[in-house]
């Protein structure tokens, strides 16, 4: 029987466990976990403080209960703080702080990742949050619930900086987003970006970008902020979104080799460079698809793949993970933004001559009620033909998900930009047209050649 223990028990740990379970169900299954939140959704969290969400614990993919009935072993708020891999054992400390060691046969890591705290002086004051952790929303909440703010500024213009945006304009708060980089979103081009910046103005959230925040200090009932250009602005509740930053602090101290921006470096199996420890999620790099190198884009779809794969090869397996093309979308307000695959620049990096050809189309027949304009930039490139990658900005009934994973679907395959006009796509007049919108983005590209 192998005795299997995972550290850390939200998308890439759980997934692990009830791989390594199905495939090997005689395997002796321990998930250790900092906190008592096993497989939550930290996804969800904007919608739970939106409001949109009423019960935390409906974020929870799957209860305790379900885990565990599944035969896997849940060791709740206990911290893990060192391997030992000659010995096989690690060592984690409980909530009150005692110490224990665990044996292993195989040991998987799925430690994920925590916010990037920028060089701004007043991080710690009160008021002032960050947001990864249910505990993390939980603050939030209450500092909402309990002191009533009435304005918030938010560092930070990325995916988790806009969808806050929205979620506190829903809780009645008024809305600064401060963002270091000219437009926001910076994972799409300024086009774009200009689109979501005009959204969220639309829905009274004030835009401040080209400005880094230096400096927070608290004056009576209120947080002061200060940053470049004499930017200065006053709220009741900052949140800070710069990004995340892989969390290894266990797998350096066993000497566990690190790559991209700090992650754990892994092969495609998932294996880092000890003998019998895995590692999986946003504290590992990521293989690119497309790049054929390892990056660190860390992706809740990416941490359960990963999870699953390092649960099924910890148990003998021997699956290959098939890379990351950075496939995502977002909500904010009424538009979903979505990308997969290489922008130009990323492209030209990448030893590609890429075309990027922006089309505005309509989302289905204009015809019938609803229909809303679909801005889509696609990229190709210019030698081959071959598909390079796609952004998309459209209203957030509009079919938006479904099409740029389309498109994902033909860059897994390496299909040709010309080649979307052949696939067979669904069509009635409430949903699309004859040709879908992104096969006409494609006849445009294919045009301006
Ligand atoms: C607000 C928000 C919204 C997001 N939205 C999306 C989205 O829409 N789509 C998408 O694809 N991705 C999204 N993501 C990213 C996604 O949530 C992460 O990629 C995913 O959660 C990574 O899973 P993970 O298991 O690797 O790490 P994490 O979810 O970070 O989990 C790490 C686990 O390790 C535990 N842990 C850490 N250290 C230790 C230790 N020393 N000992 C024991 N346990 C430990 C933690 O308690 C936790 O259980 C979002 C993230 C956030 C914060």
């Amino acid at each position: 029987m192998t005795r299997l223990l995972i550290l850390g028990g939200s998308d890439a740990g759980i997934s692990a466990a009830l791989r390594a379970h199905e495939v090997d169900p005689s395997t002796q299954v321990a998930v250790v976990i900092a906190d008592s939140f096993p497989n939550y959704s930290i996804c969800g969290l904007p919608f739970y403080l939106s409001g949109e969400v009423a019960d935390f614990h409906d974020l929870a993919h799957r209860t305790e209960d379900e885990i565990m009935d599944e035969g896997i072993g849940l060791l709740l708020d206990h911290t893990a703080r060192s391997i030992d891999h000659v010995n096989h054992t690690v060592t984690m400390t409980d909530e009150t702080d005692v110490a224990h060691q665990i044996e292993y046969d195989q040991l998987i890591i799925a430690t994920g990742a925590v916010p990037l705290r920028p060089a701004i002086d007043g991080l710690d004051l009160p008021g002032v949050y960050f947001l990864r952790s249910m505990g993390d929303s939980f603050a939030v909440n209450d500092f909402i619930n309990v002191h009533e703010p009435r304005s918030a500024v938010i560092i930070g213009g990325g995916y988790l900086g806009l969808e806050m945006a929205d979620a506190l304009t829903r809780r009645g708060l008024n809305v600064t987003v401060v963002e270091r980089t000219p437009s926001v979103l910076k994972t799409v081009d300024a086009s774009l970006g200009a689109l979501i910046g005009a959204e969220l103005q639309q829905h009274n959230v004030n835009v401040v970008s080209g400005v880094a925040v230096e400096c927070i200090v608290h004056n009576g009932t209120q947080l002061e902020i200060m940053g470049t250009g004499d930017f200065y602005t006053a709220c009741d509740l900052i949140l800070v979104a710069t990004g995340v930053k892989p969390l290894t602090n266990v797998a350096q101290g066993a000497e566990i080799m690190l790559g991209q921006q700090g992650a754990i470096q892994v092969t495609r199996r998932m294996e880092t460079n000890l003998p019998d420890i895995y590692a999986a999620g946003d504290c590992v790099e990521t293989w690119h698809r497309f790049l054929e190198r390892p990056t660190y884009l860390p992706l809740g779809t990416t941490a359960h793949k990963q999870g699953r794969i390092a649960g099924e090869n910890a148990v003998g397996g021997s699956r290959e993970f098939a890379g990351t093309l950075g496939t995502q979308v977002v909500k904010v307000f009424d538009l979903a933004i979505a990308r997969t695959g290489l922008r130009d620049d990323e492209a030209i990096q990448a030893g590609y001559e890429p075309l990027t050809v922006e089309s505005t189309l309509w989302d289905h027949k204009r015809y019938y009620p609803g229909a809303h304009p679909l801005h889509i930039r696609l990229t190709g490139d210019l030698m081959t033909g071959q598909l390079l990658g796609a952004q998309m900005v459209g209203h957030a009934a509009g079919e938006v998900a479904k099409r740029i994973d389309s498109i994902a679907t033909a860059l897994f395959h390496k299909m040709n930009v010309e080649a979307l006009n052949e696939l067979d796509l669904s069509y009635t007049p409430p949903f699309s047209s004859p040709w879908g919108p992104i096969q006409m983005s494609a006849q445009a590209w294919v045009a301006s050649l």
